[in-house]
């Protein structure tokens, strides 16, 4: 029996299509081995958000290679798409099959089972379906991802997944709730919807969107939580915020990229709001969802900008204090229209500012945190870390218990006593919510 090893690099959809191409494999007769095992096949699912994605990409295909010399190599996923030319030249690689016909690739290791190096992406832009990749059951996690929606239109001047992605389509609803069904029949309780560009989902299909989408999870049996996956803030008007407001099941957390707080930033990264707009969405939010947190990506060192346009986005940053913040420096992908623009950042800059922002976000985060001392939250436990149990609140906070029990799984009551690195150390308790 053949064995097959998976490395996934970069985001949740990511995750959610090296397990869906690990079922395929499975269901073929394949066996599913660690990364670290000799396979006869390793399969890298990269990603090519910033150059050192594409730096660890090339690392993990030498890697594999070196597990086995033998090996056939297959390389996936956004940086085999953009850069197929790029990556069919890495010694070793015998597949490239960046962000399409996924669904086919236990067909082609079948079929190209020979040495013989083979390039099978094609252009993506013209691409109109979603690719039929679906997981009937996650391994080792409490929380199960689906994929609900692919592609973006967007074109921020800096972002080259779009065209790694393609235009955007949107997964049948009825497809997507089939899927949370079967995972709730699995055993999970918690879904995270991810995708692209989450905020496009049904778009492209004129009669649902996904407030619909949501309704319509809520009434899957079984399942007590449904989380987003980062989502851009222009999706969240009014009547959106109102409709899912209604939602009982959902994760009060929203990942709103805001990217930067000055509007002449925001114009030439080629972001559709302005700071005004993000500002009332996440008020609209609060206004609806009293414990919500609002956490964010913040990019610093865009070209062009100026300590005043810096400056501005830190004032913006205290003024809706994030609970939390991925801060991200700036960098140059081949192909995208602000690697030629004028005035570059230097990198001290960049690091610079990204040590303020974090510095900023830092305070603001521990401020969130401390509303909830006191309180009593719902958890859902995932791990053991040493002699604790790790797991989630509803809002996304992370909180320690001190216990032998193993709790994997389970939700529980827990009071929210004190703060320790960034986390919760409490205990279970039998109380009401605050
Ligand atoms: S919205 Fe912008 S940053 Fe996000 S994937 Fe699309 S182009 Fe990239």
């Amino acid at each position: 029996m053949k064995k097959v090893a998976f490395y996934t690099l970069g985001c949740k959809v990511n995750q959610y299509e090296t397990e869906a191409m690990a079922e395929l494999f499975e269901k073929s007769g394949y066996t599913v081995c660690d990364f670290d095992e000799f396979a006869d096949i390793y399969v890298i699912n990269t990603c090519t958000v910033t150059s050192m994605s594409d730096r660890k990409s090339r690392q993990i295909i030498r890697r594999a290679k070196k597990m086995n010399e033998n090996a056939y190599i297959i390389v996936t996923g956004c940086y085999a798409q953009v850069a197929q030319d790029e990556v069919a030249k890495i010694e070793g690689v015998n597949l490239v099959l960046g962000a399409k016909d996924r669904d086919k690739i236990v067909t082609f290791a079948d079929e190209y089972f020979k040495e013989q190096l083979i390039v099978k992406s094609s252009d993506i832009s013209y691409t109109h379906t979603f690719e039929p990749l679906t997981i009937g059951e996650f391994k080792s996690r409490t929380r199960a991802y689906i994929k609900v929606q692919e592609g973006c239109n967007q074109f921020c001047s800096y972002c080259i997944i779009p065209y790694a992605r393609g235009p955007i389509r949107s997964r049948d609803l009825d497809d997507v709730i089939n899927e949370t069904k079967r995972l709730a029949n699995a055993g999970f309780t918690e879904v995270t919807y991810v995708g692209i560009h989450i905020a496009s989902y049904g778009l492209d299909k004129k009669n649902y969107d996904l407030a619909d989408l949501l309704c319509a999870a809520d009434k899957v049996d079984g399942i007590k939580r449904i989380r987003l996956s980062s989502i851009e803030p222009m999706t969240l008007n009014a009547d959106f915020i109102k409709k899912i407001s209604g939602v009982k099941k959902l994760c009060h957390h929203f990942h709103l990229s805001l990217q930067s707080g000055c509007d002449e930033t925001l114009k030439r990264m080629n972001r559709k709001y302005t700071v005004d707009d993000y500002y009332n969405i996440v008020l609209g939010l609060r206004r609806h969802f009293p414990d919500v947190a609002i956490t964010t990506d913040i990019m610093v060192g865009f070209p062009g900008e100026t300590e005043e346009e810096f400056s501005k986005t830190c004032a913006f940053l205290e003024k809706v204090s994030f609970s939390s913040a991925h801060i991200f420096q700036y960098s140059r992908r081949k192909g995208t229209p602000a690697d030629s623009f004028e005035n570059q950042i230097p990198s001290e800059i960049k690091a610079k500012r990204s040590k303020i922002v974090k510095e900023i976000t830092d305070i603001t985060r521990l401020e969130f945190m401390e509303k909830f001392i006191g309180c009593d939250a719902e958890v859902l436990f995932e791990q053991r870390v040493g002699g604790y149990f790790e797991g989630k609140t509803g809002n996304y906070m992370n909180v320690l218990v001190k216990t032998d029990a193993e709790l994997s799984g389970q939700y529980k009551t827990v009071r929210l006593e004190r703060i320790k690195n960034g986390s919760f150390i409490g205990k279970i308790v039998n109380n009401n919510y605050c």
